[in-house]
């Protein structure tokens, strides 16, 4: 059961926003960092505490995520697919074995030439889960006024040419070249 008195009492956490079923989305400093969690948490004597299940995202993949707003309201009402590389190989999909929102790390697959989901621990949140997310695009700003500084990685300046996306670890994780051959 969910005790709303329960507290968040960790050090420089600037919100707790809840998407319901006990998962939350809290921006705190992490490793010296500011960084967006959304996790599960669980109550303990009137304290809420994190589980596994849940992803940390840099305030860049946020915005990443924040700017594919609009696709993701169009799946939730097509139920089409849609899958949003965050980047350093973070993925927000959507597909027909889940109705929700799958938030994970995938790895590449050299041998299939492909990327593929970890299973350790993401986060899939719920049509209402996903719903409160949209509302948290909106509001984060105003906890975490970093945000407004953070400037898309395709519209850096060494990004400017192909070279530059191709070269960054977070547009480009798994080396891919498009003039050099295909790895196998
Ligand atoms: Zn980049």
């Amino acid at each position: 059961m969910s005790d709303s008195s329960a507290t968040f009492s960790e050090d420089g956490q600037r919100c707790q926003l809840a998407l319901g079923n006990n998962v939350f989305v809290v921006a705190k400093f992490w490793h010296g960092k500011m960084k967006i969690h959304i996790r599960e948490y669980t109550q303990e004597r009137g304290r809420w505490f994190p589980m596994k299940r849940g992803i940390t995202l840099t305030l860049q993949r946020w915005m990443e995520l924040v700017s594919n707003k609009a696709r993701i309201e169009e799946t939730m009402e097509s139920g089409g697919l849609l899958k949003c590389h965050l980047g350093g190989n973070m993925y927000a999909e959507m597909d027909n074995t889940y109705p929700g929102l799958d938030i994970r790390k995938w790895y590449w697959c050299g041998k299939q030439n492909v990327v593929k989901p970890y299973k350790r621990p993401g986060i899939k949140l719920d049509v209402d889960q996903m719903k409160q997310l949209l509302n948290c695009f909106i509001v984060m700003p105003d906890f975490v006024s970093e945000l407004l500084n953070v400037v898309p990685c395709y519209m850096q300046k060494d990004h400017m040419n192909q070279f530059g996306y191709f070269m960054c670890p977070e547009c480009n994780p798994n080396g891919l070249s498009v003039w050099g051959p295909t790895p196998v």
